[in-house]
């Protein structure tokens, strides 16, 4: 399955990661399954194609494929993910504006999938809302 990447607009395609070279909003066609105008989300390039992902008002979600004349080769199914944080990346001054030093350890153990204390994350966890509300930083660990 292809992937759009919903805040850095990158694209998952034939598991290769592109970033998109315009994110104009143009109309590019029609639904195939509703007849809605789609309207595109990202264009990105490879060296022998274009690649338009594009979804309709009831989000249905469509990858287009050119070729680098803009003659028209194919759809693709399409999916838009979120990225997940790395607690690891995220600058160390706002995590421990919010959390313990315990709760950032754990927090990252848990994400690399090593051994944590429930307690912490627990308590981590709590604050992830007050931590979205003041660096727009979404956590999901
Ligand atoms: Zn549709």
């Amino acid at each position: 399955m292809n992937q759009l990447f919903r805040s850095s607009h990158n694209l998952i395609f034939e598991g290769k990661t592109l970033e998109p070279v315009s994110l104009e909003h143009n109309m590019v066609g029609f639904c195939s399954r509703c007849n809605q105008d789609l309207i595109s989300l990202a264009y990105h390039c490879t060296e022998s194609k274009w690649l338009v992902s594009a979804h309709c008002r009831n989000e249905h979600l469509v990858l287009m494929c050119y070729d680098r004349q803009w003659s028209w080769q194919g759809d693709f199914d399409l999916q838009i993910c979120t990225e997940k944080v790395t607690v690891s990346t995220i600058d160390r001054e706002k995590l421990q504006a919010v959390f313990t030093q315990a709760e950032i350890r754990d927090m990252t153990a848990c994400q690399q999938g090593l051994p944590y204390t429930r307690q912490n994350l627990y308590r981590a966890r709590a604050k992830y809302e007050k931590f979205e509300k003041l660096f727009g930083i979404k956590i999901d660990v």
